[in-house]
């Protein structure tokens, strides 16, 4: 078993298993950044996600404010080389990306993937919100090199991780990733749209991009009862996560995108209602996303193809 807090890995090192690939939690709110102390244990910080295989650069999941913290764990003496992909551009999965110090840095370069925006470019959609008077910096006066690239159906090679990326329903274009690196399978998805006319159905390109994952990650934004009054906002509830996993046969769930009203103790609750829906189901685990944890794959020898993992909450940081 490993800990971590935001990039720092505390522990003895693994035993078992030839290749671990690691999911590191550095923002898991939805909508806005809600640091305060009710928020403490699971944290404030939108957004971001990193994958880490050994022998491949590092990929992210969007660019939220948990984005500097990545960035601060990162080595400030050589330059940066990794993959962002993003899922769309609302704020809360971008406002990351001038405070993240390695792209700060010459020789540095980050590889932004989204999906096609209407009416222009994804270089042309960041450009339009980082440049005065939003932001005093333009991307082009950034020291390091960012590339942005629009995402299609095919499959992708980011290193030795295989991307596949589908659009998921929410306001406005937005993917869902897929990433499998060495028979592991991590599954992204930060903003989903439950059907508001209450039928539940998940759109099937989501259960396929969802299949069989070792890990997803999924938007748990609501209680029914919040959703009855924001049906249309984007978001969904936990029983909904829970169903896209049971039904796509995932082995392990981390809830995330928490809503920002959501307390330390709220978050506790929706967790304990999920994993009592997640009984009898595929779903072995239900995982609460929270900053600075963790989750290794493939840290144990695989059984029946699928790939056990270990997880530890981390010790808690303030911030
Ligand atoms: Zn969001
Ligand atoms: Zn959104």
């Amino acid at each position: 078993m490993e800990r971590s807090t935001r990039g720092r890995s505390i522990g003895g090192p693994f035993s078992g298993g030839s290749v671990l690939v690691k999911v590191t939690f550095y923002g898991v709110r939805g909508s806005t950044p809600c640091p305060c102390e009710p928020n403490r244990r699971y944290g404030g910080n939108t957004a971001c996600v990193v994958v880490d295989a050994p022998g491949s650069e590092p990929l992210v999941f969007d660019l939220g404010t948990g984005l500097r913290f990545w960035g601060e764990s990162l080595p400030a003496n050589q330059p940066f080389h990794g993959t962002a992909l993003v899922t769309h551009l609302h704020w809360d999965h971008v406002q990351g990306l001038p405070f993240f110090p390695p792209i700060l840095r010459p020789g540095s370069h980050l590889d932004v993937y989204a999906p096609p925006q209407e009416g222009g470019t994804v270089a042309e959609a960041f450009s339009g919100f980082m440049r005065p008077p939003y932001f005093p910096v333009r991307i082009v006066d950034l020291l390091g090199d960012v590339t942005f690239r629009e995402t299609g159906a095919a499959p992708f090679r980011v290193g030795r991780a295989e991307v596949r990326a589908a659009l998921v329903p929410h306001v406005g274009d937005t993917n869902g990733y897929r990433v499998e690196i060495d028979g592991r399978v991590i599954v992204y998805i930060s903003d989903h749209q439950e059907p508001a006319d209450g039928s539940r159905t998940v759109a099937p390109e989501v259960i396929e991009l969802c299949r069989d994952a070792d890990l997803l990650i999924h938007d748990a934004q609501y209680t029914p009862e919040e959703f009855a009054l924001k049906a249309t906002w984007g978001h969904c509830t936990v029983d909904f996560a829970v169903q896209v996993a049971a039904e796509a046969g995932v082995r392990r769930l981390a809830l995330f995108h928490h809503d920002p009203s959501h307390d330390d103790a709220t978050i506790d609750a929706l967790a304990a209602h999920a994993r009592s829906l997640a009984v009898g189901t595929p779903v072995e685990e239900v995982l609460i996303a929270t900053e600075g944890l963790t989750v290794v794959l493939g840290a144990e020898p695989r059984t029946n193809g699928r790939v056990p993992a270990e997880a530890l909450r981390p010790t808690p940081v303030a911030h």
